[in-house]
């Protein structure tokens, strides 16, 4: 007699309900074969340690590694839902521009103020920044460029001419 494999009740196999994925497991109840589906995918995504991050948690990791000072999240996130709801943008939308504002653009984080000093004033400009990068790489990868590289000897760079235009332009 087989063993229902979620409450391990012996059933005659008549009685049984026999799993469509796997044929050799046996259930008292097409309800209890959802149970144990059910439980199987809770455990299996407990137990994966490289789920990927969801945009929220980018974004709020973003934040956090920025910010100079201790987020208020419950303030962001709100402000976060907002600017969703508000402007249309995505969770990711958001980040990139904070990207824009501080790699790109070297912008300083005023930490009296929220995501409202960068979004959506730049909103604009950092997707036509990232438009150009996509249409940079896109093109690279049509161009072949192999034979095109001019590869400039590290001992010919001339030091004293570079260093007379940084100091040039220092003074000015
Ligand atoms: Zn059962």
């Amino acid at each position: 007699m087989p063993r229902c494999k979620y409450c391990n009740q012996l059933n005659k196999v008549a009685d049984c309900f026999q799993d469509p994925e796997h044929p050799s497991y046996s259930f008292c109840t097409k309800e209890h074969w959802e149970l144990y589906k059910k439980e199987k995918k809770v455990t299996k995504k407990a137990s994966t340690p490289t789920k990927p991050k969801s945009e929220l948690r980018k974004l709020t990791d973003y934040i956090q590694a920025i910010w100079p000072v201790e987020p208020n999240w419950q303030w962001f996130n709100k402000q976060i839902k907002n600017l969703c709801t508000e402007t249309g943008l995505t969770q990711n939308d958001i980040r990139l521009t904070l990207k824009y504002c501080i790699e790109v653009k070297e912008l300083q984080v005023d930490g009296q103020y929220g995501l409202q000093q960068f979004i959506p004033k730049y909103c604009q400009e950092a997707q036509q920044f990232i438009n150009d990068i996509k249409r940079v790489k896109d093109s690279l990868t049509t161009i072949d460029f192999e034979d095109e590289l001019v590869s400039t000897p590290v001992g010919r760079v001339n030091v004293h001419r570079r260093l007379k235009e940084d100091m040039e332009f220092n003074s000015n």
